[in-house]
């Protein structure tokens, strides 16, 4: 066993909550078909439709297309329940608004395990972090606060959303910080063609065919983490526990 330790298992629904369309299938993807394929519930939100992810498509017509390539891709994974918050894509701002409608989503869906994307400023030295990721990032640490707490946002309760103290870790991908990992190995191919899903995506910033792309990207980002966990493939974690 290498230097990260192995994710906890002792739990039943996990909520990924993630900035945009394809930020799970960059590498956490993996994990989660693992976590399906073991009979796990695992669930997504997306806070935008990822409408400014493609420079040649305006944004009206580039949502609807890459909430059909997420729901195809979340499927490929054992992931059937996908919903949006139709935030702009490119300027969410972490804070109240935002906390308040993850606050309410983590009461909805009651996880204990949540999972996002790298909050830091990095991925890694010299490679700066994109303002969404960092915005989403923090605001899900505090909205797994706020989901326990009658009284932060109170305006939950009377519409029937209960407080929801039962989150017990957030699980951070793509972070510098990485301290756990997940097996990949089985998974790889799965987890390949959950990336190759995004099509158009994928067309629009690489020449190379969808599946190649995912190929070439997963392998060797799941490479990196299987050598620091002692496996041949691995997606690495930074876990905070609540
Ligand atoms: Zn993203």
């Amino acid at each position: 066993m290498g230097e990260l330790q192995e994710m906890p298992t002792d739990w039943n629904r996990a909520l990924a909550i993630v900035a945009h369309p394809d930020d799970m299938e960059y590498g956490a993807a993996g994990a989660v078909a693992a976590w399906t394929g073991q009979g796990r519930d695992v669930r997504y939100l997306m806070v935008t439709r990822g409408e400014a992810g493609i420079d040649t498509i305006p944004p009206t017509e580039c949502a609807p297309l890459r909430e059909a390539e997420q729901f195809d891709s979340a499927a490929i994974v054992g992931v059937d329940t996908v919903e949006f918050l139709h935030y702009r894509d490119g300027v969410i701002r972490a804070g109240v608004p935002l906390r308040r409608d993850l606050a309410s989503a983590i009461r909805r869906h009651r996880p204990e395990l949540v999972i996002t994307l790298n909050r830091r400023e990095y991925w890694m030295p010299g490679t700066w972090n994109s303002a969404d990721h960092r915005a989403v990032g923090e605001s899900v640490l505090d909205a797994v606060a706020d989901a326990g707490n009658r009284w932060i946002f109170p305006e939950l309760v009377g519409n029937g959303l209960e407080p929801w103290q039962g989150v017990r870790w957030v699980a951070l991908a793509g972070s510098p910080e990485a301290t756990h990992a997940v097996d990949t190995t089985a998974t790889m191919e799965t987890a390949i063609a959950s990336l190759a899903a995004h099509r158009t995506y994928i067309s629009a910033l690489s020449d190379a065919e969808p599946e190649a792309y995912a190929r070439d990207f997963l392998t060797g980002m799941g490479a990196m983490g299987g050598e620091r966990f002692g496996t041949e493939f691995a997606t690495a974690f930074e876990l905070v526990s609540v």
